[in-house]
């Protein structure tokens, strides 16, 4: 029986779990092509989850294996939308599944957003984990939010520049920023971040990281975990408002139902016990608080701020004006958001491509041989492994088909590595990422550590060339 080639867009957990998927069944034979913009697989598993969380980035070892599989080739550093259009990849494959994940982000929408200074969760996180996207060839001082043409790296100088800065948002992306602000160069000096990530976090001299929660300590989306290592960082006081723990009724309710809800409520409670020491950094915990404009000329120099409550529906409103608190750099962490890729349907108000249990649906009806998974498919939730199921979904509905005879085995693998040599594209293969992996690992022992990653294009370009 010829098998069916499945190109997956997208080498993060969600297109690698697909992958699994669909070569974890026998019935069907298929040809699985992951492909990935980027030079290396396995997307935010490297470029999100936080350097100081090494049992989780190691997931990775997990995900390698099924690029292992001989049914399986990883085709990096190709991007659908650059390198071929969506129209040309269905044209060389049987189906295509789209898991490209949601690297955009939620606006706060108050005035100020877009000065200097004020920058979006996803660009501080892909600097601290190393991607290359925002790590241009070489760096210098800047200003703007984004790497600009000059290879100036604008992250960098803010953080520099930063004493002290305000994180918007509840949710643990937002203690990932909170951690990496404030804890002292030497408690991440062992994980893989890059040299020059480790350089400039060596010199900022933030004192004071103030988080902002629009509701109270009982509606936070913090795991318990990652809420408590707050308390394990050093030399660092945990500033919190008393008066915010006097729950009421509402809150009550809700931590009499929910385990995780009762369980940050009494770590933080536990934290209001501890004597304040006096330590030369604090982090501040601000809840029903919500910031209302940036405020500065040319860059930030502070966050005007009101306190919140529910109304009786629920809603979070204005209780009043607070006094503005002085920052040089603000991170909205509110939420990522998927984009539109051209040629694929996308529905903006939610930032998600339209499907029925992974079968993406056009403006005609379903799509003949498009699917999507992961974060593109049900928003920016869950944890790494809510896309394994979601993937095993996505394949259930593509293997149906094949069995309903609506999907049919006609192209031949040879036809996407023949269609991308035409273009003068050459992919980075498992070997390639193999060979980067070596150097990563390389790189990190002569420093004593584990690993340390390859920031730039031209690098991870060249250590995937290099036999050595
Ligand atoms: C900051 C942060 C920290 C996190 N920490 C944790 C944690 O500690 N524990 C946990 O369980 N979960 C964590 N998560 C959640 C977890 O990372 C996600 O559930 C998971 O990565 C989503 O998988 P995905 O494959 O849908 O998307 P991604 O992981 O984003 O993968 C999408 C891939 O698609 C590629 N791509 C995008 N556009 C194109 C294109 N045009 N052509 C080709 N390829 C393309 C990208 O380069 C990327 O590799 C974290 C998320 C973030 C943002």
């Amino acid at each position: 029986m010829k098998p069916l080639v499945v190109a997956v867009v997208g080498a993060g957990p969600s297109g690698i779990y697909a992958a699994e998927a669909l070569t974890a069944q026998s019935e069907i034979p298929v040809q699985v092509a992951v492909i990935d913009k980027l030079p290396v697989p396995f997307g935010l598993v490297r470029y999100g989850v936080a350097p100081d969380h090494p049992s989780i980035r190691s997931i990775r070892n997990t995900l390698e294996r099924t690029l292992e599989r001989d049914d399986v080739s990883f085709f990096g550093n190709v991007a659908i939308g650059r390198d071929l259009t969506v129209e040309e990849l269905r044209s060389v494959t049987d189906a295509v599944i789209y898991a490209y994940g949601a690297a955009s982000d939620r606006r706060l929408d108050v005035p100020g957003e877009d000065l200097a200074g004020s920058i979006a969760a996803p660009d501080l996180v892909a600097w601290y984990c190393g991607n290359p996207d925002v790590h241009p060839e070489t760096s210098g001082p800047s200003t703007g939010s984004a790497p600009d043409g000059d290879g100036h790296n604008p992250v960098e100088e803010l953080i520099t520049h930063t004493r002290q800065a305000v994180v918007v948002g509840a949710g643990n992306v937002a203690l990932d920023v909170v951690r990496v602000l404030i804890k002292n160069v030497d408690e991440l000096e062992d994980t893989d971040m890059a040299d020059e990530v480790l350089q400039v976090l060596g010199v900022k001299s933030i004192t004071d990281v103030h988080l902002l929660a629009r509701r109270g300590p009982a509606y936070t989306s913090f795991t318990t975990k990652e809420l408590r290592e707050l308390a394990k960082i050093d030399e660092v006081d945990l500033i919190l408002e008393p008066a915010d723990f006097d729950l009421d009724e509402p809150s009550r309710a809700r931590v009499d139902k929910d385990k995780i809800a009762a369980r940050n409520v009494a770590a933080m409670q536990d934290w209001l016990e501890r004597p304040v020491t006096g330590a030369a950094r604090r982090i501040h915990l601000h809840f029903w608080t919500r910031p209302t404009k940036i405020i500065g000329t040319d860059r930030v120099e502070g966050v005007g701020i009101e306190r919140t409550r529910l109304d009786d529906t629920g809603r979070v409103i204005a209780a009043r004006a607070l006094e503005p608190i002085p920052a040089q750099l603000v991170v909205r962490s509110v939420g990522y958001r998927g984009i539109a890729l051209e040629g694929i349907p996308y529905d903006a108000e939610l930032g998600r491509v339209p499907h029925a249990g992974g079968h993406v649906i056009r403006s005609d009806g379903f799509s003949p041989d498009e699917y999507v998974t992961g974060w593109i498919k049900r928003g920016p939730t869950g944890v790494i492994g809510t896309n394994k199921s979601d993937a095993v979904e996505t394949v259930h509905s593509l293997l149906n088909d094949v069995e309903d005879e609506a999907l049919v085995a006609e192209h031949d693998i040879a036809e996407l590595a023949a269609l991308l040599a035409e273009r003068g594209i050459t992919p980075l293969d498992l070997p390639a990422w193999r060979r980067i992996n070596a150097a990563e690992i390389a790189r990190g022992q002569g420093h004593g550590r584990d690993r340390t990653t390859i920031a730039h294009h031209s690098e991870l370009l060249a250590a995937a060339d290099d036999p050595a």
